[in-house]
Parts: structure tokens; C-alpha cells; sequence
């Protein structure tokens, strides 16, 4: 069985490479095994804003309304920095989610003003 590192308080700094801001282990889907991301492919961007930190909960079918915080997302430059990632199709109000592409599980990031963003507490990391 594989075993993976999740994130909290305490984990944080573990997860982010000091030099240069980027993951500092490989990213996975927190149901399956299916990697998400490689280390190093994305940064972490902690933009302290309501509208930058919030992300729907799983299963709450994209509904803004029941959506909670996460501490920080991880950023990528666009969709060919995953291993792998599903993209929902738009919402109605034209927001567009990030799951696993393997068991579907999401939403695990969301895309936002161009920017793809993981976030950090929906993910589980190499150990
Ligand atoms: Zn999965």
C-alpha cells in the first residue's frame, strides 16, 4: 500500500521548496493513486484573498454557496503541467473545476482567471 503525506499546519513547510517556492513532492489524488502532478511543476501561490482562497466542497455540485477555504492553492501555468487532471465543463456562472481524471474525484483545484490552481488540502503528497 502506498502511503502519502497530507497536508496541515504542520506539513506545510515540508511540502514547499524553500529556494524556489515550488512542490516539493509529487502531488496525488486523495482517493486513487493517480498522480496528479510532479514535484517541482507547480508554485504556491498564498494570495490572501476571499475570492483567491475559497473552493466548492466535494460533491456540492459546484455550488459557490458551499464552498470553504482552503489554506493555499498551487499554481500552474496551464492544463500540460499535469500528469494528469479532468476539467468540468463551465458552470453557469462560467467557473470551471479541476478533478481527478482517474476515479473523478473533485473538485481538487479549480481554474480562475487563467491561473490553474490545486488546492493544497484537497491533495495528498509523496512521502
Ligand atoms: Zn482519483
Amino acid at each position: 500500500m502506498v502511503e502519502y503525506l497530507l497536508y496541515s499546519d504542520s506539513s506545510k513547510e515540508e511540502l514547499i521548496e524553500k529556494e524556489n517556492n515550488t512542490n516539493s513532492r509529487n502531488i496525488y489524488c486523495p482517493v486513487c493513486d493517480c498522480i496528479v502532478l510532479r514535484k517541482n511543476a507547480v508554485t504556491a501561490n498564498e494570495t490572501k484573498d476571499e475570492f483567491s482562497t475559497t473552493i466548492p466542497l466535494p460533491g456540492s455540485n459546484n455550488k459557490v454557496n458551499f464552498s470553504e477555504e482552503t489554506p493555499f492553492f498551487w499554481e500552474a501555468k496551464n492544463q500540460f503541467t499535469f500528469e494528469n487532471v479532468g476539467v468540468s465543463k463551465s458552470t453557469n456562472d462560467g467557473k470551471r473545476y479541476l478533478s481527478c481524471a482517474d476515479c473523478d474525484f473533485g473538485p481538487i483545484g479549480k481554474i480562475e482567471n487563467t491561473k490553474y490552481l490545486i488546492a493544497a488540502d484537497r491533495v495528498r503528497y509523496s512521502l
